[in-house]
């Protein structure tokens, strides 16, 4: 498993050449032996992700890459440890809006094209539609609602799922105008060390019931893989758990 960072800024050491960011990953995990192996073998990684020439490119510095194609060399590094899966946290949030979409799509080509798994952290829920299969949404440290991805766009259930999708920029909304359905944001994001009880929502949450403060509901199952764990839908089929330790969607 491998990340890939939200910074392409910061996640590159600016005194090192791409070759030398490429060479040790290599190195390190046995993956290439010599330095005709290594080099090869960075060229190859250089054209996976699109840079090329990829000769013109080894021997650069950070410095004198943009944004996008510093996110590229970011995704070789994490590509040359040969993983199955790939963490990417927020990978295009830094990038410039005109070039986001290429970084998506080179993600999507390794994830189809490679078999490579994703765990895709981000606040942009259209992203998240445009990348995932499927989608958790998290708020304050406990998952929500998840589902297939359309699924969860197109019938968003949990309040805060409508909150974030109401959030997002959409012209047919806009073209509705009043009537379209929107929710009004109320309070602040809780604090994460003494964080609400109950469900963590219920504080800004127009729905909220007694109950709600009490204890965080079992996950209702809606059909089709969709699930919330919301009061409004029942107390839930399952038990509620408390593992925090997957996750995507917003925070
Ligand atoms: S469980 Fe209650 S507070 Fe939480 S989202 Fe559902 S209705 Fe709102």
């Amino acid at each position: 498993m491998q990340l890939i960072f939200q910074d392409p800024f910061s996640s590159l050491n600016p005194v090192h050449n791409i070759r030398y960011h490429l060479a040790r990953p290599l190195q390190i995990f046995g993956h290439a032996r010599g330095e005709r192996e290594v080099t090869e073998q960075v060229l190859a990684l250089l054209r996976r992700v699109s840079l090329s020439p990829a000769e013109q490119f080894i021997e650069k510095y950070p410095h004198q890459l943009s944004g996008g194609q510093r996110q590229r060399v970011a995704i070789a590094r994490a590509l040359a440890v040969q993983p199955e899966v790939l963490l990417a946290d927020e990978p295009v949030s830094m990038l410039d809006v005109s070039i986001r979409l290429d970084i998506l799509n080179l993600l999507l080509r390794l994830k189809d094209e490679e078999k490579l798994a994703f765990l895709f952290i981000t606040h942009d829920i259209a992203s998240a539609r445009y990348f995932a299969e499927d989608t958790l949404v998290m708020y304050a440290g406990q998952t929500v609602e998840g589902g297939p991805s359309d699924e969860i766009i197109q019938e968003p259930k949990h309040p805060y799922t409508q909150l974030l999708l109401s959030a997002a920029p959409d012209p047919e909304r806009i073209q509705a105008g009043a009537g379209s359905k929107e929710l009004t944001a109320r309070g602040e994001i809780p604090s994460l060390i003494t964080p609400p009880t109950g469900c963590r929502f219920h504080p800004r949450c127009p729905h909220a019931m007694p109950v709600c403060k009490e204890r965080f509901p079992g996950r209702t199952n809606l059909g089709n893989g969709h699930w919330t764990n919301c009061y409004l839908y029942g107390a839930g089929d399952e038990s509620p758990k408390t593992d925090t330790s997957v996750a995507q969607g917003a925070d």
